[in-house]
């Protein structure tokens, strides 16, 4: 596992519990999810076909998961965290 994976990880999971002791929403609802993975579908930096093995080039995050993280963004600017 390279550095930038493990800062990512670490990074993760810090924003997760963050978010869970701040009493909001861990995950991103089902439409968010679907937004956020058409346009990595369609993006340039987007590596593999299938959603099992889809990765961003920009983070070496695995989409699949990337998405569902309420506290997510693209490192391109293309979708945002969400509010909740
Ligand atoms: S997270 Fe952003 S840069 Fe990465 S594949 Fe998705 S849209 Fe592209």
């Amino acid at each position: 596992m390279r550095f930038k994976n493990i800062f990512n990880l670490l990074n993760t999971l810090f924003s997760i519990l963050k978010r869970f002791l701040g009493n909001r929403e861990v995950l991103a609802n089902f439409k968010e999810i679907e937004n956020r993975l058409q346009t990595c579908r369609l993006c340039e930096f987007k590596i593999g076909d299938t959603l099992k093995n889809m990765k961003c080039k920009k983070c070496e995050c695995m989409v699949r998961y990337k998405v569902r993280l309420a506290e997510s963004y693209c490192p391109e600017g293309k979708w945002d965290a969400t509010d909740s």
